[in-house]
């Protein structure tokens, strides 16, 4: 019993087909028919010819029955078994079984009708074209020479023989087609079992993908609430350090306050990164457009760069296409921030050599350009293995020679997010010790078509104008001032250029505050009565032009009157026109210059509070 189970799990296994199975139906029946008939013949020991008929039969279904199981992709079992009973033995057993008046003509159709439910269409015609020319062959020979046909005893014996083959054939075929049914019925309902399996797995895995959505972004909004918890304290730090750093005297305590004062920034500069970082994750990050001044981002990128790069004794070099539109629409704040990551890190990973900001621009059409930005740098380059980790968020590749460098691993990361949210790209190209260039292309808005002009120019004429100025050194240093009783406030949204003014005029004694908003700017301006302000023009949500307005008219201001000189980057034709109708007194234009700034404070400040030297 238990073989008998084993054989049937073996023949209708799962793993084969339908068509298999039926296969091993018919092949099965075959057996289960012929090895009782063979025993038979044998203890009935009669027919010598029939014996060996019978056992030939037997064994050649057994052998394509163990080669049907043992080859299941194949689809020559079936081509053979159509082929050999159609073609060679139901022609063989007309002629030895009877002839035209015996149930082997019920054979012969069970045959051909067999071949189309095992074989492929293309097969089933060919075998059924040649079965129908044999069996046409077959009664055409019967018919004119019936000596070759060995004929039944009796009429008798025809017809028990007819009616013993309709039987067999309506029961196998009875078989076949019931076997078929259940097979596909059984095949349905797994069918239906595994859509609802499925279904039940993806429900499930809906759920996980949920709270798991749901657990990111509460974790983004934790970074994102410590994040911007933490800036507070840290600006209280960094505000009372500044304070220490420019009013105390005591050498040792300012080392530690310009200490404190990197450390402070740098902490600061990792929280901001964590605050972008889980801002975009949670989907929080938002793009503010507005009309700037590319002539001032790269100035701002200038000031925040060259010293670092000096430090380092690299070459920074800035070129840009002098074509590019002077005024952009898009979001400056991250425009800026992209070029500066891509620039910090520059500087970070090269040892010596140079680094280059390259500024250029493609036309996409009247209104809008790609604004495209590359740095290259001679460092130490990426590795073809290490690509493909550059923009995975806190990721740092190259670990351990990297060590003593200090970074996140976010900076790329929010770089590459940002650009995307603009619709840009990013790209890299590196070559290992040998150093890199990271490429960005972002459309913009144009918002004027004035033209930037040559950054490097600029640079130049200011210097070739200081060092003029500078020639009768002995005039120079008749101009030498000092005015620690001048209050002057500074308003300029990049920190950096902030520091560049206040250091610049570091030996004038001006007591100087920095304001880093319109907003900021307003309230330093109820507090205190300065004696000049200096006022950038563009800026974020207020820019210089609505401050000076805002300041003007400001109820309680202490400053109503104050001279305001606009610092800016625009040095378009027509600019200063500009300005002074707008209500300043003067303007310097960005890179700013030390003898320029002193220029004008000799000129605005209050006569009585100036201590020329060649007064003392
Ligand atoms: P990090 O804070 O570590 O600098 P980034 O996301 O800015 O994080 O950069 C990821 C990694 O990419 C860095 O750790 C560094 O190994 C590599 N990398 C970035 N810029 C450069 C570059 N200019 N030259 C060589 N390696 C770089």
């Amino acid at each position: 019993m238990n073989f008998i189970r084993k054989l049937f799990s073996y023949f209708f296994r799962d793993e084969l087909t339908i068509k298999h199975k039926l296969v091993n139906v018919i092949l099965g029946m075959a057996f289960l028919v012929q090895f009782p008939g063979l025993i038979v013949t044998i203890v009935v020991g009669t027919d010598f010819w029939g014996i060996i008929t019978q056992l030939i039969m037997l064994l050649i279904i057994t052998f394509v029955l163990y080669m049907t199981n043992r080859y299941p992709q194949s689809p020559v079992p079936a081509i053979l078994i159509a082929t050999v009973g159609n073609l060679i033995i139901f022609p063989i057993m007309y002629f030895v079984c009877g002839g035209y008046g015996t149930g082997i003509v019920i054979w012969m159709l069970f045959g051909a009708i067999f071949t189309w439910l095992l074989v492929d269409i293309k097969g089933s015609v060919i075998i059924s074209a040649v079965n129908f020319i044999l069996i046409s062959g077959c009664f055409h020979v019967e018919k004119n020479y019936p000596q070759y046909v060995k004929y039944l005893e009796t009429r008798n014996d025809e017809i028990l023989d007819t009616s013993i083959a309709f039987i067999f054939v309506t029961v196998i075929f009875g078989i076949i087609f019931k076997y078929q049914t259940f097979a596909y019925e059984k095949q349905a309902k797994i069918l239906k079992d595994n859509d609802e399996a499925l279904r039940k797995l993806n429900e499930e895995l809906e759920e996980a993908n949920s709270r798991l959505e749901s657990a990111s972004a509460a974790k983004s909004n934790f970074l994102a609430n410590m994040s911007h918890e933490i800036r507070t304290p840290i600006n209280a730090v960094l505000g009372m350090d500044e304070m220490i750093l420019r009013e105390c005297k005591d050498k040792q305590i300012l080392a530690y306050a310009s200490d404190i004062d990197s450390a402070g920034h740098q902490l600061l500069s990792l929280v901001n990164d964590i605050l972008d970082f889980s801002k975009i994750e949670s989907g929080k990050m938002e793009l503010h457009p507005v009309e700037y001044e590319l002539f001032s981002v790269i100035n701002d990128c200038y000031n925040m760069i060259f010293m670092r790069a000096k430090r380092k004794d690299l070459q920074f070099r800035i070129k840009n296409d002098p074509n590019i539109p002077a005024f952009l629409f898009g979001d400056e704040v991250r425009i800026r921030q992209i070029i500066m990551n891509l620039l910090t890190n520059a500087v970070k990973y090269t040892k010596d050599g140079s680094v280059t900001l390259n500024i250029g621009f493609k036309n996409i059409d009247e209104e809008n350009i790609e604004l495209i930005v590359s740095v290259k740098d001679t460092g130490i380059g990426i590795s073809e293995d290490n690509k493909k980790y550059l923009f995975d968020s806190f990721k740092r590749i190259d670990e351990r020679s990297n060590r003593n460098i200090e970074g996140t691993g976010l900076g790329l990361a929010i770089t590459q997010k940002f650009t995307e949210m603009m619709g840009g790209t990013i790209e890299v190209d590196s070559v290992l010790y040998e150093g890199s260039t990271f490429t960005i292309t972002i459309p913009q808005k144009i918002a004027d078509k004035n033209t930037i002009g040559n950054f490097n120019e600029r640079l130049d004429r200011r210097n070739t104008k200081d060092d003029q100025s500078d020639k009768p050194k002995e005039a120079h240093k008749e101009k030498k001032f000092t005015a620690p009783r001048a209050r002057i406030l500074v308003v300029d949204d990049v920190r950096m250029n902030l520091n560049v003014v206040r250091l610049l005029l570091k030996n004038t004694e001006v007591q100087i505050d920095l304001a880093s908003s319109g907003d900021e700017c307003l309230k330093y301006t109820l507090m205190k009565r300065y004696d000049l302000i200096l006022m950038d023009h563009m800026m974020p949500i207020m820019d210089g032009i609505e401050a000076l307005h805002k300041l003007r008219v400001q109820v309680d201001g202490l400053n109503i009157e104050t001279p305001v000189v606009a610092l800016t980057a625009n040095a378009l034709v027509g600019a200063q026109e500009m300005y002074l109708n707008e209500g300043f007194v003067a303007y310097i234009s960005k890179p700013v210059k030390a003898a320029e700034l002193e220029e004008c404070l000799l000129k605005f400040l209050p006569e009585n509070k100036i201590n020329k030297e060649s007064d003392e």
